[in-house]
């Protein structure tokens, strides 16, 4: 089966989060099964320095108010087609924001012609490929099940749409129809019409063939008014073709085993190297204490503001947190006030010290209030770091909480938090029925609190 799939983040090249790491991730783990996945990808800067003999495969005169190119090539084993649009894409700051932080105000015009691209290819753009299937991702690529669905391909070449987080739904104004190519008559509330204005987003879920998000927990979730962000009626109305489908991760990127940022590796003892390591590079004190760290978007959304409130007790019980993230300028300016002898952050993304947080963390804390996936819990579970979780979307998923049931069995892999309030997360670990047991003998829990 050929696929094309359409995302504006695609790791390694470009990531600003998860999206990222599915988008790069798929291909490989779909060949096994006969899939060949090549990937629409928007010809930002740092994408278009990465290319070596890239070869132009189709031309568009306009795309959305300047001429384009879909240039062919592989990179780190990805079949990429990236549409290079330099009236789009060519430009500073990151893929949605400018240098000032705000989003670019052509933002709609940019993926609809990421999506609109794709939708050409499905209808033969590109001279000697066609894809079966085009797999759109979010709100970027949400127009493209649409544009395919008003096109000569529609019914032949079929179309999915995953949705990675309902939060941001492509909002843009009901007057810049024409200019993303949107008939009038699709300008209504069963179509691509939310509360007066285009969502690109529900463009995908009414056009999309299939419907698909990142954990099982997460469908269910998107379907009740608490979750669904004023989308669960449309999703509600597609129950039969809406599936939720775990997220994974890359197993050859996150290994512990084969990780240049990891000194040693075999538990316990490379917790404890891996552990000092980090302590000092986020300049903590020496101690007996749990090290919990957090790799995360700065943002209401990842309950971090909970975590600022739970600090407190975690200093007192005798813990230390490392944190490495960058987000809103409050929880920023938050954090680094925060910082002391116990507590490290550093406020900026960096890949590399991702992997080495996730090597010598004991824990590996995400208090999100809404997670249609998360993968840093995974990452934890691979690094032998301890994910201590909100009960919602794929972290109830992912991780399998300490109680005296799953202790016995021995298949406890964390423990969850619910409701995810400052209370239930500053008390987690008296939840941790291992940590009781513990206290009980009088052995110290390395783990955790
Ligand atoms: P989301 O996509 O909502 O941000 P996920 O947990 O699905 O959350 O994915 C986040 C990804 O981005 C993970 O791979 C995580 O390690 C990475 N990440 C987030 N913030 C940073 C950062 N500041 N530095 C490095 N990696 C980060």
């Amino acid at each position: 089966m050929q696929v094309l799939s359409v995302t504006s983040e695609c790791a390694p090249l470009i990531k600003t989060g998860g999206l990222a790491d599915v988008a790069g991730a798929l291909p490989g783990a779909l060949a096994p099964l006969g899939v060949r996945m090549r990937t629409l990808l928007p010809g930002y800067p740092v994408v278009m320095r990465a290319l070596k003999d890239a070869v132009s495969v189709a031309h568009f005169g306009d795309c959305f108010g300047g001429p384009a190119d879909v240039l062919a090539v592989e990179v780190a084993g990805l079949d990429l087609l990236i549409l290079d649009a330099p009236h789009l894409f060519d430009r500073p700051g990151g893929p949605y924001l400018n240098q000032s932080g705000g989003d670019w105000a052509d933002n709609p015009e940019r993926f609809a012609a990421l999506s609109w691209a794709a939708s050409e290819i499905a209808n033969g753009a590109i001279a000697d490929w066609q894809p079966d299937l085009v797999h759109g991702h979010d709100w970027q690529g949400g127009l493209a099940p649409y544009y395919i669905a008003r096109s000569p391909a529609a019914g032949q070449v079929r179309t999915v749409m995953t949705i990675h987080n309902i939060a941001f739904q492509g909002l843009a104004p009901a007057w810049k129809q024409a200019a993303l190519r949107i008939s009038p008559t699709d300008f209504h509330s069963d179509a691509l019409e939310y509360w007066g204005q285009i969502s690109t987003l529900k463009a995908g879920l009414v056009f999309a063939d299939r419907l698909t998000t990142v954990s099982p927990t997460y469908a269910e979730e998107l379907m009740t008014p608490q979750f669904g962000m004023g989308l669960e009626g449309v999703l509600r109305d597609r129950r039969a073709d809406f599936v939720g489908i775990l997220n994974g991760i890359d197993e050859d990127v996150w290994s512990p085993a084969a990780d240049p940022e990891v000194r040693t590796y075999k538990l316990p003892k490379g917790k404890a190297a891996n552990k000092a390591l980090l302590r000092e590079e986020f300049d903590l004190a020496a101690a007996d204490g749990p090290l919990c760290v957090v790799v995360s978007r700065l943002t209401e959304q990842k309950g971090l503001d909970l975590l600022l409130q739970a600090l407190p007790t975690l200093l007192e019980r005798g813990g230390q947190l490392a944190l490495l993230g960058t987000g809103d300028p409050w929880l920023e300016a938050a954090f680094k006030q925060a910082a002391g002898p116990n507590v490290g952050i550093r406020i900026g993304y960096d890949e590399a010290l991702s992997h080495r947080m996730m090597a010598g963390g004991d824990a590996i804390l995400v208090p999100s209030r809404f997670e249609p996936c998360g993968l840093t819990q995974m990452y934890g579970l691979r690094y032998g770091t301890l994910p201590l979780v909100a009960l919602t979307g794929g972290l109830a998923d992912t991780v399998i909480p300490a109680t005296p049931a799953s202790i016995s069995a021995g298949v406890a892999t964390g423990i969850q938090f619910y409701p995810v309030s400052v209370e239930a997360l500053s008390n987690a670990r008296t939840s941790c029925v291992i940590c009781m047991n513990r206290r009980i003998t009088g052995q110290r829990c390395s783990a955790m609190l």
